[in-house]
């Protein structure tokens, strides 16, 4: 009657979803200043000033017909030329307008970039731990996932990528700052993925793509986020603004196709003929406008990097062992039983709500995601001590 795969994705539970609801429900029964809910990805910072101020400005200079109506498919001309520039100036690459495609967040840049890559037989190969929707817009798309194994601190694996990367695979993902480790990589791990992706290029003799998935780009902790257009040609980024001007509900983002990939011309046509048949069209038009002039800027990360280091210390502090994230809002914990689950459930008895890992594709650890108030992560700290304790942490 439906389509069968559709449904099951419809029906299948998403984990870090149930444990939100089952947040709300327990705030309702005990009280919200009970519960610790470090489940979901939701900025914890206002927009920058600059949005509200555009938003007005657009509202009160421009004419409604034209603010809320259809822009061209691909996005306003002038929004593309803002994008397109904004790359040139701060990472030094030759982009240009032709090669922006303006998209409703990371998930439809991602979705329409793999539609307009994936052919019958294709596979594409993701950095595990990684984001859980790769898998279902991999395999959404026709093609097939295949993970390779994050190395030392959540880099780059360079055997393990090398292994993974064989004559069927279109392209790689990666995602720096990384969800959910908080990994940043390094220009020496870009330059080798570079090389790398190069001579598997000339092994197969087509372009193996470099799909960068960037929505926590300006969310870092002083690390240095190099641009991945900038070492290797074959790139296409796929950049929201749903982290950076935290903007999550409004979905905006964009693609951005090197000018120096293979046939780059067509691979823009494919871009657009993706976002045609998958209904992404003229991406949210006054958020388009309000974009172009927020290129660059975020909400105040000295927020998060606070809750960082109060939750790192304390978890520290407690024996538990984590990577001190470079950037993104989350802390990856090695849970201290094997069975991650286990653990989440034993902590969600001190309403602690934690996400196993097994969703993001690797056993034994759990995801904090601290874009919360500061509030949250100060009252949780006694059940963290209390859970620690459980476990003869202290
Ligand atoms: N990619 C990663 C790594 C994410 O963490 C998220 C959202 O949490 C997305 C993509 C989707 O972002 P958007 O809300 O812009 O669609």
């Amino acid at each position: 009657m439906v389509n069968e795969r559709s449904k099951a994705l419809g029906e299948a539970r998403s984990v870090i979803r149930e444990i939100f609801e089952y947040g709300n429900a327990r705030k309702k029964e005990i009280g919200a200043e009970k519960v610790f809910d470090f489940s979901l990805g939701n900025p914890g910072v206002p927009a920058p000033k600059e949005v509200n101020e555009e938003i007005v400005r657009l509202v009160g200079s421009m004419p409604s017909l034209a603010l809320h109506g259809y822009t061209s498919a691909a996005g306003a001309p002038e929004v593309r030329e803002a994008v397109a520039g904004y790359i040139r100036t701060a990472f030094g690459v030759p982009m240009s307008a032709d090669g922006v495609y303006m998209t409703c967040g990371a998930a439809a840049s991602l979705t329409i970039t793999l539609n307009a890559l994936c052919e019958e037989g294709d596979e594409f190969v993701v950095v595990t731990p990684c984001f859980p929707e790769y898998t279902v817009f991999i395999e959404s798309a026709g093609g097939k996932a295949v993970t390779a194994a994050a190395g030392e601190g959540f880099h780059l694996d360079m055997a393990a990528l090398d292994a993974a990367v064989g004559v069927h695979t279109k392209g790689v993902i990666i995602n720096s700052p990384n969800n959910p480790t908080g990994a940043v990589y390094t220009r020496q791990e870009l330059a080798a993925l570079a090389a790398l992706l190069e001579k598997k290029s000339a092994q197969r003799g087509a372009p193996v793509f470099l799909i960068a998935d960037e929505p926590y780009r300006e969310l870092t902790y002083g690390a240095e986020v190099p641009y991945p257009m900038a070492f290797y040609r074959n790139t296409i980024v796929c950049y929201s603004f749903s982290k950076s001007l935290s903007l999550a509900g409004e979905r905006i983002g964009y693609i951005a196709v090197s000018p120096r990939c293979t046939a780059a011309e067509q691979v823009f046509a494919a871009v657009c003929g993706a976002g045609r048949a998958l209904g992404f069209v003229c991406a949210p038009a006054l958020f388009q406008r309000v974009v172009a002039k927020c290129l660059g800027k975020s909400g105040d990360i000295g927020e998060y990097r606070k809750n960082r280091d109060l939750l790192l210390n304390t978890l520290t502090r407690c024996g538990f062992a984590c990577v001190p994230p470079e950037g993104a809002f989350y802390l990856f914990v090695k849970s201290p039983e094997a069975d991650a689950a286990a653990f989440c459930e034993r902590a969600k008895a001190h309403e602690l709500l934690l996400v196993p890992s097994d969703g993001f594709g690797v056993k034994g650890y759990v995801r904090i995601s601290y874009c919360v108030e500061r509030a949250v992560i100060e009252r949780s700290v006694p059940a963290f001590e209390a859970l620690a304790k459980e476990y003869g942490l202290i």
